[in-house]
């Protein structure tokens, strides 16, 4: 499981997103203005992007694109299925759904946990701690274990996470259940972090974890032979989206990509500050603008489900990482997200809510998302332009949809 050689090769720093003050050193928000803090790493050259080490799959295939470890700690992930879609299209364009669903602990999670246990074993320190709702937690839980390290989960008693919890302590983890929703989970866990923990709270709170999905723009051109036209990423604080982002800008600069995809961010309308930040700077795209956002009540989408609260500067990123690509923030209503969630189990992809509001947004009347029903991000209408679906998560570990 663990490899003490072929870990990430960018030397890096960790720069706040606010006022760009750097250091070397692993820190979780700026010692100067308390801004959210990025990896900052020399541009990718073509020349980096060589062969891998032994055995390398994944985010490992491509070490350029990661911060430099000596450990490699690994379980098979990335390297997801892509398949067609074929009772879906988004205008002319064919759809995909990427499989992330069936990562080692099914869901996204892993690519990023990967590189937070490897930075934990080349730290020496004692475990991970990590916030989430859920499939955050299944997956340090899961890398914790294969590292050697102790593990202690965080989760917000209204994150409906029986099932994920019950897999954390299979793995061995600490479960601690916090009153309240995903924000308080997370105020707790800045409040354990320190000497010895790693905090792997993915919402922005550690900079290295996003940096293991910039690999998922290489394995989409790679899977389709070209570059998608649109990709339509669910989010909670954003990090998997904005990691897609900076690959497909890492793309582009060593000539795999003519340009970047545009990138669709979705959030279930109960809980959706991304989608409200975005309104507020650009107003709904299209007639139907996806769905308004609805008051109060939970969604079925709970690992999406993130208020942002005490944080909100995280969703400004994300709002950053969408305009540079061109593309949207849209919000999907409960219904929407239950249809798409059966339409996906009817055709034998099993994903939880959360992933399927990926599907929902194709559907969702918003009639001008950039890349997926309108022009995409160079302008122009390229009819062929593949939209591919970030299926993040399984629906083994959600909790059963409500009867028909
Ligand atoms: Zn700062």
């Amino acid at each position: 499981m663990t490899v003490t050689t072929n870990g990430g090769t960018r030397e890096h720093r960790f720069v706040c997103a606010l006022c760009g003050d750097a250091d070397r050193a692993l820190r979780y928000d700026c010692a100067r203005c308390g801004g959210p803090v990025l990896v900052d790493a020399a541009a990718v050259t073509a020349g980096d992007l060589g062969p891998a080490g032994l055995g390398a799959r994944g985010p490992w295939r491509f070490p350029a694109l990661l911060p430099r470890t000596e450990t490699r700690v690994s379980l098979g992930e990335g390297d997801t299925p892509l398949v067609p879609l074929s009772f879906v299209r988004a205008g002319p364009r064919p759809v995909f759904a990427k499989l992330e669903s069936l990562n080692p602990s099914l869901s996204f999670k892993d690519r990023a946990m990967a590189v937070g246990a490897s930075a934990a074993v080349d730290r020496g320190l004692h475990g991970l701690v990590v916030a989430s709702t859920g499939n955050a937690a299944v997956s340090a839980a899961t890398y914790a274990a294969a590292a050697g390290l102790s593990c202690t989960v965080l989760v917000g008693s209204e994150s409906q996470a029986a099932k994920k919890l019950d897999a954390c302590r299979a793995l061995g983890a600490e479960v601690q259940e916090i009153p309240g929703d995903y924000s308080a989970a997370y105020a707790r866990a800045r409040a354990l972090e320190g000497e010895g923990w790693m905090n792997v709270s993915t919402t922005y709170r550690n900079p290295l974890l996003a940096e293991g999905y910039r690999s998922i723009a290489f394995e989409l051109i790679e899977q389709l032979g070209r570059a998608p036209s649109a990709v339509i990423v669910p989010i909670g604080a954003g990090p998997l989206l904005r990691g897609i982002e900076r690959g497909f800008a890492d793309a582009v600069a060593v000539g795999r990509a003519p340009r970047p995809a545009a990138l669709v961010g979705v959030q279930a309308a109960r809980v959706a500050p991304i989608h409200a930040a975005w309104v507020r700077r650009h107003g709904s795209p299209g007639a139907g603008g996806g769905a308004t956002p609805a008051a109060g009540g939970p969604t079925l989408a709970t690992a999406i489900a993130d208020r942002l609260t005490g944080y909100e500067s995280h969703g400004d990123l994300t709002v950053a990482a969408v305009e540079r690509t061109g593309g949207a923030v849209v919000a999907v209503d409960e219904e929407s997200i239950v249809e798409a969630t059966r339409r996906l189990a009817a055709s034998g992809i099993w994903v939880e809510p959360s992933a399927a509001t990926a599907l929902a947004a194709v559907g969702s009347g918003a009639a001008a998302i950039p890349g997926v029903h309108g022009a995409d991000a160079s302008g122009g209408l390229d009819d062929d332009g593949p939209v591919v679906l970030m299926l993040t998560g399984h629906g083994a570990k959600a909790p059963a949809l409500p009867a028909a």
